[in-house]
Protein backbone atom coordinates (compact mmCIF):
# COMPACT_ATOMS: atom_id res chain seq x y z
CA UNK A 1 0.00 0.00 0.00
CA UNK A 2 1.71 3.24 -1.35
CA UNK A 3 1.79 5.82 1.53
CA UNK A 4 -1.26 8.30 2.20
CA UNK A 5 -1.09 11.88 3.61
CA UNK A 6 -3.10 12.29 6.97
CA UNK A 7 -6.18 14.37 6.58
CA UNK A 8 -4.94 17.57 7.99
CA UNK A 9 -1.83 17.13 5.59
CA UNK A 10 -4.14 16.65 3.03
CA UNK A 11 -6.36 19.59 3.88
CA UNK A 12 -3.35 21.97 4.09
CA UNK A 13 -2.14 20.66 0.65
CA UNK A 14 -5.71 21.70 -0.72
CA UNK A 15 -5.55 24.96 0.68
CA UNK A 16 -2.49 26.39 -0.62
CA UNK A 17 -1.94 28.48 -4.07
CA UNK A 18 -0.63 26.15 -6.70
CA UNK A 19 -0.36 24.01 -9.61
CA UNK A 20 -0.68 20.17 -8.40
CA UNK A 21 -3.48 18.00 -8.68
CA UNK A 22 -4.63 15.45 -5.91
CA UNK A 23 -4.12 12.87 -7.81
CA UNK A 24 -0.10 13.60 -8.25
CA UNK A 25 0.12 15.08 -5.03
CA UNK A 26 -0.50 11.11 -3.71
CA UNK A 27 1.57 10.19 -5.98
CA UNK A 28 4.41 12.69 -4.97
CA UNK A 29 4.09 11.35 -1.66
CA UNK A 30 3.91 8.23 -1.89
CA UNK A 31 7.49 8.59 -3.55
CA UNK A 32 8.79 11.05 -0.85
CA UNK A 33 7.40 8.55 1.85
CA UNK A 34 9.19 6.10 0.08
CA UNK A 35 12.58 7.83 -0.73
CA UNK A 36 12.63 9.06 2.99
CA UNK A 37 13.31 5.16 4.10
CA UNK A 38 17.25 6.07 3.11
CA UNK A 39 17.64 8.59 5.33
CA UNK A 40 18.57 11.26 3.08
CA UNK A 41 16.95 14.57 2.46
CA UNK A 42 14.09 15.33 0.24
CA UNK A 43 14.69 18.21 -2.18
CA UNK A 44 12.23 20.11 -4.58
CA UNK A 45 12.97 22.43 -7.29
CA UNK A 46 9.96 24.59 -7.21
CA UNK A 47 8.72 25.61 -4.06
CA UNK A 48 6.16 28.39 -5.51
CA UNK A 49 3.83 29.11 -2.33
CA UNK A 50 4.31 25.60 -0.97
CA UNK A 51 1.57 23.90 -2.18
CA UNK A 52 3.35 20.56 -2.83
CA UNK A 53 6.42 21.33 0.07
CA UNK A 54 3.53 21.02 2.32
CA UNK A 55 3.73 16.78 1.02
CA UNK A 56 7.19 16.59 1.23
CA UNK A 57 7.78 17.98 4.31
CA UNK A 58 5.24 15.79 5.89
CA UNK A 59 6.95 12.81 4.21
CA UNK A 60 10.14 14.24 5.59
CA UNK A 61 9.08 14.57 9.00
CA UNK A 62 7.32 11.08 8.94
CA UNK A 63 11.16 10.00 7.87
CA UNK A 64 13.05 11.99 10.27
CA UNK A 65 15.02 13.55 6.86
CA UNK A 66 15.16 17.24 6.10
CA UNK A 67 13.02 18.66 3.09
CA UNK A 68 14.40 21.27 0.88
CA UNK A 69 12.95 23.40 -0.85
CA UNK A 70 14.89 25.86 -3.65
CA UNK A 71 12.96 28.91 -5.71
CA UNK A 72 13.99 32.44 -6.35
CA UNK A 73 10.54 33.26 -5.36
CA UNK A 74 9.63 35.45 -8.12
CA UNK A 75 7.89 33.19 -10.51
CA UNK A 76 8.58 31.37 -13.75
CA UNK A 77 7.66 33.03 -17.25
CA UNK A 78 4.43 31.97 -17.62
CA UNK A 79 3.35 33.64 -14.29
CA UNK A 80 4.72 36.75 -14.55
CA UNK A 81 1.86 40.12 -15.11
CA UNK A 82 -0.20 39.51 -18.13
CA UNK A 83 0.37 35.59 -18.58
CA UNK A 84 -2.05 33.01 -18.26
CA UNK A 85 -0.62 31.57 -14.94
CA UNK A 86 -0.19 34.85 -13.06
CA UNK A 87 -1.99 35.60 -9.71
CA UNK A 88 -1.86 38.96 -8.89
CA UNK A 89 -1.75 38.24 -5.12
CA UNK A 90 1.62 36.61 -5.81
CA UNK A 91 2.96 40.56 -6.37
CA UNK A 92 4.41 42.73 -3.65
CA UNK A 93 3.06 46.16 -4.14
CA UNK A 94 6.71 47.53 -2.65
CA UNK A 95 8.59 46.44 -5.80
CA UNK A 96 5.98 45.48 -8.14
CA UNK A 97 7.41 41.82 -8.29
CA UNK A 98 6.24 38.79 -7.71
CA UNK A 99 7.49 37.11 -4.39
CA UNK A 100 5.73 33.98 -3.46
CA UNK A 101 7.64 33.26 -0.08
CA UNK A 102 6.05 35.11 2.34
CA UNK A 103 3.23 33.26 1.06
CA UNK A 104 4.77 29.87 1.54
CA UNK A 105 5.60 30.77 4.63
CA UNK A 106 2.23 31.21 5.72
CA UNK A 107 1.50 27.81 4.12
CA UNK A 108 4.06 25.97 6.01
CA UNK A 109 3.33 27.59 9.07
CA UNK A 110 -0.23 26.93 8.99
CA UNK A 111 0.44 23.09 8.02
CA UNK A 112 2.68 22.94 10.98
CA UNK A 113 5.65 21.75 9.10
CA UNK A 114 8.02 24.98 9.50
CA UNK A 115 11.02 22.87 11.47
CA UNK A 116 10.70 20.06 8.87
CA UNK A 117 11.83 22.22 5.90
CA UNK A 118 14.85 23.95 4.88
CA UNK A 119 14.24 26.93 2.05
CA UNK A 120 16.76 27.79 -0.35
CA UNK A 121 16.07 30.88 -1.82
CA UNK A 122 17.78 31.51 -5.17
CA UNK A 123 18.65 30.75 -8.35
CA UNK A 124 18.31 26.58 -8.73
CA UNK A 125 21.60 26.45 -10.88
CA UNK A 126 23.43 28.52 -8.39
CA UNK A 127 22.32 26.96 -5.25
CA UNK A 128 23.03 23.26 -7.30
CA UNK A 129 26.82 24.32 -8.14
CA UNK A 130 27.58 24.36 -4.47
CA UNK A 131 25.68 21.55 -3.46
CA UNK A 132 27.48 18.23 -2.62
CA UNK A 133 25.55 15.87 -0.62
CA UNK A 134 23.46 12.75 -1.61
CA UNK A 135 19.66 12.99 -2.30
CA UNK A 136 16.89 10.46 -1.34
CA UNK A 137 14.46 12.39 -3.83
CA UNK A 138 14.65 15.23 -6.25
CA UNK A 139 11.26 16.67 -7.75
CA UNK A 140 11.74 18.77 -10.42
CA UNK A 141 9.31 21.61 -10.90
CA UNK A 142 10.61 24.79 -11.38
CA UNK A 143 11.25 26.65 -15.32
CA UNK A 144 9.49 25.21 -17.72
CA UNK A 145 11.94 26.46 -20.60
CA UNK A 146 14.49 24.56 -22.14
CA UNK A 147 17.07 26.41 -20.17
CA UNK A 148 15.44 25.77 -17.05
CA UNK A 149 14.48 22.62 -16.86
CA UNK A 150 17.90 21.47 -18.49
CA UNK A 151 20.00 22.87 -15.78
CA UNK A 152 17.25 21.47 -12.91
CA UNK A 153 18.33 17.66 -14.25
CA UNK A 154 22.04 18.78 -15.26
CA UNK A 155 22.15 20.23 -11.74
CA UNK A 156 20.23 17.79 -9.64
CA UNK A 157 20.05 14.72 -10.95
CA UNK A 158 22.87 13.84 -9.88
CA UNK A 159 22.95 13.86 -6.24
CA UNK A 160 20.34 11.13 -6.24
CA UNK A 161 21.57 8.26 -4.40
CA UNK A 162 21.50 5.42 -5.67
CA UNK A 163 17.89 3.58 -5.25
CA UNK A 164 16.70 7.33 -4.34
CA UNK A 165 13.73 8.67 -6.57
CA UNK A 166 13.56 11.70 -9.75
CA UNK A 167 10.13 13.18 -9.51
CA UNK A 168 9.55 14.93 -12.61
CA UNK A 169 6.23 17.32 -13.25
CA UNK A 170 4.48 18.99 -16.29
CA UNK A 171 5.59 15.86 -18.73
CA UNK A 172 3.25 16.23 -21.53
CA UNK A 173 4.06 13.66 -24.02
CA UNK A 174 2.00 14.77 -26.45
CA UNK A 175 2.23 18.16 -28.11
CA UNK A 176 -1.33 18.89 -28.06
CA UNK A 177 -1.15 18.48 -24.12
CA UNK A 178 1.14 21.08 -23.88
CA UNK A 179 0.09 23.83 -21.62
CA UNK A 180 3.65 24.93 -20.51
CA UNK A 181 5.38 23.30 -22.66
CA UNK A 182 7.56 20.02 -23.36
CA UNK A 183 10.70 21.09 -21.89
CA UNK A 184 9.86 18.68 -18.83
CA UNK A 185 8.84 15.94 -21.06
CA UNK A 186 12.50 16.49 -22.62
CA UNK A 187 13.91 16.11 -19.28
CA UNK A 188 12.34 12.84 -18.38
CA UNK A 189 13.33 11.46 -21.94
CA UNK A 190 16.64 12.29 -21.25
CA UNK A 191 16.84 10.88 -17.87
CA UNK A 192 15.74 7.45 -19.15
CA UNK A 193 17.89 7.35 -22.22
CA UNK A 194 20.95 8.43 -19.83
CA UNK A 195 20.59 4.46 -18.70
CA UNK A 196 20.76 5.57 -14.80
CA UNK A 197 17.14 5.89 -14.06
CA UNK A 198 14.22 3.30 -14.17
CA UNK A 199 10.29 4.28 -14.71
CA UNK A 200 8.43 3.66 -11.33
CA UNK A 201 5.20 5.27 -12.19
CA UNK A 202 3.18 7.95 -13.83
CA UNK A 203 0.03 9.48 -12.64
CA UNK A 204 -0.87 12.64 -14.72
CA UNK A 205 2.04 14.66 -15.80
CA UNK A 206 4.10 13.05 -12.72
CA UNK A 207 6.64 10.89 -13.76
CA UNK A 208 8.71 8.47 -10.98
CA UNK A 209 12.28 7.39 -11.65
CA UNK A 210 14.52 5.58 -9.82
CA UNK A 211 17.99 5.34 -9.61
CA UNK A 212 19.47 1.99 -10.53
CA UNK A 213 21.75 0.43 -7.90
CA UNK A 214 21.50 -0.52 -4.55
CA UNK A 215 17.54 -0.11 -3.84
CA UNK A 216 15.36 0.92 -0.81
N1 LIG B 1 5.66 23.02 -6.83
C1 LIG B 1 4.73 24.15 -6.90
C2 LIG B 1 4.72 24.84 -8.24
C3 LIG B 1 6.04 25.39 -8.70
S1 LIG B 1 5.84 26.61 -9.96
C4 LIG B 1 3.32 23.70 -6.51
O1 LIG B 1 3.10 22.55 -6.09
O2 LIG B 1 2.40 24.50 -6.63
C5 LIG B 1 7.50 26.86 -10.48
C6 LIG B 1 8.36 27.67 -9.53
O3 LIG B 1 9.70 27.57 -10.01
C7 LIG B 1 8.07 29.18 -9.46
O4 LIG B 1 7.76 29.55 -8.14
C8 LIG B 1 9.36 29.85 -9.95
O5 LIG B 1 9.72 31.02 -9.20
C9 LIG B 1 10.39 28.77 -9.75
N2 LIG B 1 11.53 28.84 -10.65
C10 LIG B 1 11.50 28.88 -12.01
N3 LIG B 1 12.76 28.90 -12.50
C11 LIG B 1 13.60 28.87 -11.43
C12 LIG B 1 15.02 28.88 -11.27
N4 LIG B 1 15.84 28.87 -12.32
N5 LIG B 1 15.53 28.85 -10.02
C13 LIG B 1 14.72 28.83 -8.94
N6 LIG B 1 13.37 28.82 -9.02
C14 LIG B 1 12.82 28.84 -10.24
MG1 LIG C 1 4.43 21.82 -12.04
Amino acid sequence: MPATPKPEILAAFEAAKGFMPMDEGLALYAAAAEAGRLGLPLLEVGTYCGRSTVLLADAAREAGVTALTVDHHRGSEEQQPGWDYHDPETVDPEIGLMDTLPTFRRTLHRAGLEEHVVALVGRSPQIAALWARPLGLVFVDGGHTDEHASADYEGWAPHVAEGGLLVIHDVFPEPEDEFTGQAPYRVHQRALASGAFTEVSATGSLRVLRRRGAGI
